[in-house]
């Protein structure tokens, strides 16, 4: 049987990194629900990423949010987490011979982004032992990337959430959205639950969740991205080993607590759903890996996929809907929704709020209108 609804000023649809950080945000001035449909938050992307902090990944919009980001990560509110949430990582872009002029191409178009340099592949080899000796005849290092702690920024943000009085329904899918003269009726299978403003933050459904607010899809896509570890090889130490990402991006390797993260960098489109990965992609991944890396994958400890959703133009899709009043979108976050977390949520808690984009957030060079949803050409 259904109970009965209580009232919110606005409803979270999706407990994930974008979900919990914007409810954190609004529940300092407003009373927030955050709407979960399993029972564990962040089982989608957010718990299958590869914790990476880049500053010169992802398209301009992304940077800018990137480097908006940063002071929080370094300095969060007192008592958001005991463990630091960014720790030196490094990030080597490797080029075998063949691949110099992508290399030169990379090289030009993020020197102007942040501090990287190139080096020859005897540097290279020096900095990551583990490559094949011969392989990579160039490579360029970002020093600054990081790991991020995305369970204690994940459960930094919940926690705040609660304290500041918000509440979390977990085991709620939304299965219904309607509005009437006194807001949104928001719907789970045995609640519901009223409130002023509904935020889609709902990963890789956010097109469907907007479906049953009567708002046309935006054309988010789902990109499934494989992941898996394997143990490192005997008598070796990765603690202090840089992520080795393809210059073309096919592959990466990261050392991650003692094991190393493989990825295949696949970005296959799929429909939302609880992503597997697909054996052709892990058989692809360890051979990319093994004709790498002086390394032979015996065992694969454990194997996942997960889905990184893209607008059409790759920019995330944040602000009010122009055709359904009070429903605010948070998605499309991409390959980098763990990294821009900390700014995307004080923008989106901002611009929900009927204010405008916080200054230092603007002083990074984010554009409301570049992230708008009346940006992207709707379908009927
Ligand atoms: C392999 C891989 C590597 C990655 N590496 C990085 C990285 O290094 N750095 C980085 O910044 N980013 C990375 N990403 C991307 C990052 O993980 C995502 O951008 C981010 O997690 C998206 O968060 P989200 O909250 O939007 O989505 P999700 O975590 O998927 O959360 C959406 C939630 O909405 C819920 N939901 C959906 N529909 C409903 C409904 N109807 N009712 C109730 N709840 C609903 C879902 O259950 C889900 O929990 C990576 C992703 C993958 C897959």
């Amino acid at each position: 049987m259904e109970e009965a609804a209580g009232r919110y000023d606005v409803a979270v649809v999706g407990a994930g990194i974008a979900g919990a950080s914007v409810a954190c945000e609004l529940a300092r001035e407003a009373s927030v629900v955050l709407i979960e449909r399993e029972s564990q938050p962040g089982y989608h992307t957010t718990g299958r990423s590869a914790a990476l902090f880049s500053a010169i990944y992802g398209p301009a919009q992304i940077r800018a949010l990137s480097r908006a980001s940063l002071p929080y990560f370094r300095n969060p509110p007192a008592g958001f987490t005991a463990t630091p949430l960014l720790s030196p990582r490094g990030v080597l872009m490797v080029a075998r011979q063949d691949q110099l002029a992508p290399l030169e191409a990379m090289r030009r178009e993020v020197f102007a982004r942040g501090s990287v340099e190139v080096m020859d592949g005897a540097a290279t080899q020096r900095m990551m032992p583990l490559l094949r000796e011969g392989y990579a005849a160039a490579a360029i290092f970002e020093e600054d990337a990081s790991d991020i702690d995305v369970h204690a920024l994940h459960q930094g943000y919940l926690r705040a959430f609660r304290a500041a009085g918000g509440k979390l329904a977990l085991d709620g899918e939304v299965v219904g959205l309607d509005r009437s003269a006194e807001g949104w009726r928001v719907s789970t299978r045995h609640r519901s639950f009223r409130a002023g403003i509904v935020v889609n933050a709902a990963g890789a459904w956010a097109d469907e969740l907007a479906g049953l607010a009567g708002a046309g899809p935006v054309g988010l896509t789902p990109r499934r991205r494989t992941a898996l570890t394997v143990a490192v090889p005997e008598g070796t130490n990765p603690a202090h080993w840089p992520m080795v990402v393809d210059i073309e991006e096919k592959f990466y390797l990261k050392p991650e607590s003692g094991r190393l993260l493989l990825s295949p960098a696949d970005e296959t489109p799929s429909p939302p759903c609880d992503a597997r990965p697909d054996e052709m992609d892990v058989a692809v991944c360890v051979d990319r890996i093994e004709t790498a890396f002086d390394l032979t994958v015996r065992t694969i400890e454990n194997r996942w996929a997960g889905l990184r959703t893209f607008a059409p133009d790759g920019n995330p899709v944040v602000g009010f809907d122009p055709a359904a009043a009070g429903f605010f979108w948070l998605a499309g976050q991409g390959g980098y929704g763990i990294q821009t977390a900390p700014a995307m949520a004080r923008l989106a808690a901002a611009l929900a709020l009927g204010r405008g984009v916080p200054a230092d957030i603007a002083d990074e060079g984010v554009d409301a209108g570049a992230l708008a949803p009346a940006r992207l050409e709707r379908a009927a």
